[in-house]
């Protein structure tokens, strides 16, 4: 089916990249322009300044033209020294990878155990704080929001944890799958380096990366020790004053980020996660009416980017994301890692409404009949039922 035509559109609703609106596309679809040139340096110094509100950042964002992997690490080689001990918590695949790169970096990583059903323990990290009387550890590291599990972690626990040992480590903390899409503040939680890609809640085609850097994270970056050339802050902090960067940017895409930025500010970033929020309880609300058990364990700490959803014991989950795509033209996310055909992962974010999610929970509820799995009927309705009690109630505060 994949070499035939399909009317309509494909729904592409793995945890990203995301659908991009026309908007963007048509901002992304202009000439590309002198990059040392005056309308350069004004697009550059307005995409700076945009997205501060977006990161809840005073200080410099720096734009890689990098996917997210690039951003961990730059945020890990521009502030840390070979042999430095990093405290890392396993959430899930992404923690893993990015453990993996830190020790391919030749940092040490201590590995915080979880069970891939929980955010990251704020109790266990500060724990571990305290146990290091040497001040040892560097850095702490946190999957804001980990794609594999859609399960988050509380950053603002993690930071008085911190500040409660009275540990000097830095804080980073990976918004790849939840910036501009769950509440995110890095001033505020205190966040040292936050590491964001383009192609999530920005609503952006793969392909841009993010570092918002503190004042703590600069002074250790004057000292750092690994080696650095092409993702060493020190050039890209010139771009935030000038506009201009020091290698050839991803013109159109900055287009198309530009766009993004309107499109965010326009819709106000309180309801952007107000609307990820009730799609995201409209899909455990599907979820459970068919039966079947969301992923994460921690009601507080549900993700409103994605949902994970596990398989009944002896189904395969990516020969019913096959028959979906066959038959639906949809795409759902695969488990990762250990996760490996065990659940599926809806995807709702980005830009995504009511009706997207209505489609997407009609081809997964056709899907589970299609593929024989034991479920329930209704979680379509269901969900459908409470995005009319959401809509009346914002009907009525209008
Ligand atoms: N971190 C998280 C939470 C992610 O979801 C992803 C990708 O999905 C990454 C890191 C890696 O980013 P990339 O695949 O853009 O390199």
């Amino acid at each position: 089916s994949n070499m035939s035509r399909t009317a309509g559109r494909h729904f592409l609703q793995i945890p990203g990249p995301t659908n991009v609106p026309d908007r963007i596309l048509r901002a992304i679809d202009r000439p590309t322009i002198d990059h040392r040139g005056p309308d350069f340096g004004a697009l550059g110094r307005r995409l700076f300044a945009g997205l501060k509100p977006v990161f809840k950042c005073s200080g410099p964002v720096i734009v890689y033209p990098a996917s997210g992997t690039g951003a961990w690490e730059a945020a890990l080689v521009n502030t840390l020294s070979p042999g430095d001990r990093v405290l890392m918590s396993e959430t899930g695949h992404f923690a893993t990878l990015w453990r993996g790169l830190a020790e391919k970096l030749g940092l040490k990583p201590d590995f915080l155990p979880g069970d891939w059903r929980h955010g990251a323990d704020a109790e266990a990290i500060a724990a571990r704080l305290g146990e290091d009387k040497a001040h040892e550890i560097r850095a702490v590291c946190v999957v804001h929001n980990e794609t594999s599990t859609g399960c988050t972690s509380d950053i603002a626990a993690v930071r008085k944890a911190i500040d409660e040992a009275g540990h000097p480590a830095l804080l980073m903390v990976d918004t790849i799958s939840s910036l501009a899409s769950i509440d995110y503040r890095h001033d505020e939680w205190g966040v040292d380096v936050t590491v964001a890609g383009s192609q999530k809640g920005l609503m952006l085609p793969p392909g841009l990366s993010f570092n918002a850097v503190s004042e703590k994270a600069l002074d250790a970056h004057r000292t750092a020790g690994l080696p650095r050339a092409y993702w060493d802050w020190t050039a890209m902090l010139k771009a935030n004053e000038t506009g201009y960067f020091p290698h050839t940017p991803a013109t159109n895409l900055l287009y198309g980020l530009a766009e993004a930025i309107d499109m965010l500010q326009e819709e106000g970033l309180d309801r952007v996660f107000a609307r990820h929020d009730r799609h995201a309880e409209a899909t455990r609300r599907a979820v459970g009416a068919w039966g079947l058990e969301v992923l994460c364990l921690d009601p507080d700490r549900y993700s409103s980017s994605l949902t994970a959803v596990l398989m009944p014991e002896g189904e395969s989950a990516d020969r019913f994301r096959r028959i979906v795509l066959d038959a639906f033209d949809m795409s759902l996310g695969s488990g990762l890692g250990k996760l490996a055909d065990r659940v599926f992962r809806i995807g709702h974010l980005g830009d995504f409404n009511d009706l997207s999610l209505a489609g997407t929970l009609a081809g997964v509820e056709m899907g589970l009949a299609l593929a024989g799995v034991p479920h329930e009927k209704g979680g379509t309705q269901a969900a459908m039922d409470y995005l009319a009690e959401e809509a009346r109630a914002a009907v009525k505060e209008t």
